[in-house]
């Protein structure tokens, strides 16, 4: 059969018809490792296999961190899946040793409201040109593509100068221990890559009505993230004669204050910067004139970005939100404690350690008690003359000449937060075409990616390979 966008979807089509949801039990991942030999049987002829999972004392950490938040009812804490032990670890042996790339992709999906979807969630049918799934965008087809130019390039005889790895946890959308265990395996081998190429970045076709071209989004690095439990005391009592200060008046006024004072301020950082300048490519008129010279309107940039929309917001400053409280259980029932969750995604300016002092002075004005449940702080930028970043922004430069190339600071968080200590240059990009209506579908209903864009793909992940010679 012909190579074309139809066979690819085809391809994609079978990773997304095992349904390895992340609240799923391990065989499903053990089923997804047989269709993954089926569709790619040559990368598994050639390559080193090794499995990774976490100890069941850290699994036991994942849990108790769980219910500290009080998320413990959520069925994705109770399945077994946080420990993993079906991350896989690929070897590709290059000619040398040395310097090697690994390319990344999950397997584990998130779950689905399967009656809100207009075609079955794990079917990949194709309709109109556009694969439907869920994984299409997050991360099957990272994984497919990535894959799929090994089975051609082995196919071809072809031989990489260097070793070429594939990781793919299988616990990523519960933020669980795949990676860090692959990690753990590398380090001890003492494999350190060059690059390392994850999901997170793609090509934005119409990001926002200003851009004259699609956009290549490569994320430099990944904002931080943390979890604070604020909570409050009393001697409980009877809702016919209530006290003053009850903890939910507390924790209300906490919230409040917390939302009408601006603690954590937007600030234009080297590597906002490199994106604004990466994006003055895409533009025309006055808005390319200024982002092409972002340094010197700084102060101005400061000021106006955030207003523009959340997303911008969201990449000049630390953000926080409240999302889950926990109080009383009968409603005539004053709670004995009562407590709110916030998560915060951290800029490297203000990182876990800033927000700790601001919240201490709080707790004590509303006399509630802080906690920091887990918190990371937002990974080293890599910049723009970084040779892997260099490497990667040129072999895009070729297979996408009609795309501005835009270095770009990710808010979400992927497995590749745990890289950097094994790589030069942890970068987050799929070359795919992608709608915002598209995006806004990750994690969401009727999940889909154009069939069209698939062997643009594969061809950057083969060029990728093929011309690598070490920086
Ligand atoms: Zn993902």
């Amino acid at each position: 059969m012909e190579r074309n966008a139809e066979y690819y979807a085809q391809g994609l089509a079978r990773l997304i018809q095992i349904p390895t949801v992340v609240t799923e039990p391990p065989e499903i991942f053990e089923r997804y490792h047989e269709r993954l030999k089926e569709v790619f049987p040559h990368v598994f002829d050639t390559v080193e296999i090794t499995k990774a999972g976490a100890s069941d004392a850290e699994g036991d950490i994942f849990l108790q961190m769980a219910k500290r938040i009080g998320g413990i009812s959520d069925p994705r804490f109770q399945s077994a899946n946080p420990k993993g032990g079906n991350a896989l670890i690929l070897k590709w042996k290059g000619k040398s040793g040395e310097k090697p790339i690994a390319l990344m992709g999950h397997q584990d999906v998130a779950p689905v409201e399967e009656k809100n979807w207009t075609y079955p969630p794990f079917e990949g049918r194709i309709v109109d040109g556009k694969l439907y799934g869920r994984g299409a965008i997050d991360c099957k087809n990272t994984a497919y593509l990535s894959l799929q130019a090994i089975e051609e390039l082995i196919e071809e005889g072809f031989v990489p100068e260097h070793d070429v790895y594939f990781l793919s946890s299988d616990n990523e959308e519960m933020a669980g221990q795949g990676t860090p265990s692959s990690i753990k395996i590398l380090k001890e081998r003492g494999v350190h890559f060059s690059i390392i190429i994850d999901e997170g970045g793609a090509i934005s076709t119409d990001l926002f009505a200003a851009l004259k071209k699609p956009v290549a989004a490569v994320a430099v690095m990944e904002k931080g993230s943390s979890v604070f439990r604020f909570s409050a005391k009393s001697h409980g009592g009877h809702t016919s004669m209530p006290p003053k200060n009850t903890p939910w008046e507390r924790l209300a006024r906490l919230i409040v204050d917390v939302h009408s004072h601006r603690y954590f301020k937007p600030k234009v950082t080297p590597e906002v910067v490199a994106m604004l300048e990466g994006l003055s490519d895409a533009m025309g008129g006055p808005a390319k004139f200024l982002l092409k010279h972002a340094k010197w309107f700084k102060p101005l940039i400061q000021v106006a970005a955030p207003k523009i929309n959340p997303t911008v917001n969201a990449m000049l400053s630390t953000v926080i939100t409240f999302t889950m409280c926990e109080g009383s259980t009968l409603p005539n029932v004053i709670p004995n404690e009562a407590f709110i969750i916030a998560n915060l995604r951290h800029s490297t300016h203000s990182n876990v350690a800033y927000a700790q002092k601001i919240f201490a002075r709080l707790s004590k004005k509303y006399d509630v008690d802080v906690e920091l449940v887990f918190g990371y702080d937002a990974t080293v930028p890599v910049t723009v003359d970084n040779p892997g970043y260099r490497y990667v922004a040129q072999t895009i430069k070729e297979v996408l000449p009609d795309t501005a190339i835009v270095p770009f600071i990710q808010t979400g968080g992927t497995d590749s937060r745990h890289t950097p200590e094994i790589a030069d240059a942890a970068l987050r990009f799929t070359p795919f075409r992608i709608s915002a209506n598209q995006m806004g579908r990750m994690h969401g209903d009727d999940e889909n990616i154009d069939v069209a864009t698939l062997p643009e793909g594969v061809t950057f992940f083969k060029q990728l390979i093929r011309n690598y010679k070490g920086v």
